[in-house]
């Protein structure tokens, strides 16, 4: 057990005597200890493998791209990536895929729908992109069982309130499926990121279950914001307040305490397997946070790190 508390290289000190755990290895334990069945990780990433290898090419150059390095931790193939999870006591996940470009969402939906099917812990989940066909294979990816959407503002480079957009928004509105939106500027700007003009999408669609990734890193005021203002919005934790993501995009210091309005949504998310340090890094900042304000403590982490995430995914 490390005495400063916390995963190797975290700077949180251990509050009110919660602690995150000591490493990847730990976490089963810490799990048990919390009375927790197991983890639900709403926000990770699988794809068709060669679709993979490309994202891994991007990383590879983040350091052109973002101007930082990013050596993916878990890169690992598709077997050993799904026992990682497995290992990590992750019960179920949201697999997401998202397209770049036109033409590509449909045959991702068909991958990932079957994906989450035949994979233990997997949810089916679909993506969606502006372009004429989208309302249809929105509905049929809603009729076909998709428990989770995701939408990338930012690496799709199109608008979110796209008049294509619109019937598949009403769509999801009306299913309660919960999306998972991209739409901040980080790590990345994109022409249409920024939670303003999402905000105008929540505007026009108030039923939609959103879960804000990244709790719309840089913008988590803003993203505290919307949720405060629509009760269907939530935040993942994914690189939120780990030591990687503070260098550039640092949490506010009254974080913990401006949770407490919207603690009950909250949802684990970590973008395994694409990050640059342990899985256990991410549990310890949520962990973080729940000691640093006796109001949130063990209640709020048994919450965001199952109960939440679980109630969204239907997995309860
Ligand atoms: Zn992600």
């Amino acid at each position: 057990m490390l005495g400063s508390g916390g995963a190797r290289g975290l700077r949180l000190p251990a509050v009110n005597g919660i602690e995150g755990p000591p490493s990847d290895e730990g976490v089963p334990d810490w799990i048990a200890g919390l009375g927790l069945p197991g983890l639900v990780d709403l926000h990770t990433h699988f794809l068709p493998e060669r679709v993979l290898r490309k994202v891994w090419d991007y990383f590879d150059l983040a350091g052109t791209h973002y101007g930082i390095e990013w050596p993916i931790r878990y890169r690992f193939d598709e077997p050993t990536r799904l026992g990682v999870l497995e290992s990590l006591g992750v019960r179920a996940f949201a697999p997401l895929v998202y397209p770049h470009k036109p033409g590509m969402a449909e045959w991702l939906n068909r991958w990932a729908l079957e994906f989450g099917r035949t994979t233990v812990g997997a949810v089916p989940t679909a993506t969606m992109y502006p372009e004429p066909e989208a309302a249809d294979y929105v509905a049929a990816a809603l009729d076909a069982g998709a428990r989770c959407f995701k939408v990338h503002v930012q690496v799709g480079g199109f608008d979110p309130r796209d008049p294509l957009l619109e019937r598949p928004w009403q769509l999801l509105a009306a299913s309660g499926v919960p999306v998972v939106v991209h739409c901040g500027h980080g790590p990345l700007r994109g022409e249409f990121t920024g939670l303003d003009v999402f905000a105008e999408v929540l505007e026009r669609h108030p039923g939609l279950v959103t879960v804000l990734a990244h709790a719309g890193m840089p913008e988590y005021g803003r993203a505290l914001e919307l949720a405060r203002d629509h009760p269907g919005v939530y935040l993942d934790t994914t690189m939120v307040g780990v030591a990687f993501s503070e260098r550039f995009a640092p949490l506010p210091s009254d974080w913990a305490a401006r949770l407490l309005p919207v603690a009950d949504r909250v949802v684990l998310g970590s973008d395994f397997p694409n990050i640059p340090y342990p899985y256990a890094e991410q549990l310890a900042a949520v962990a973080g946070w729940a000691g640093s304000d006796e109001r949130l403590g063990i209640p709020f982490l048994r919450a965001v790190l199952h109960d939440t995430p679980a109630r969204l995914l239907g997995c309860g």
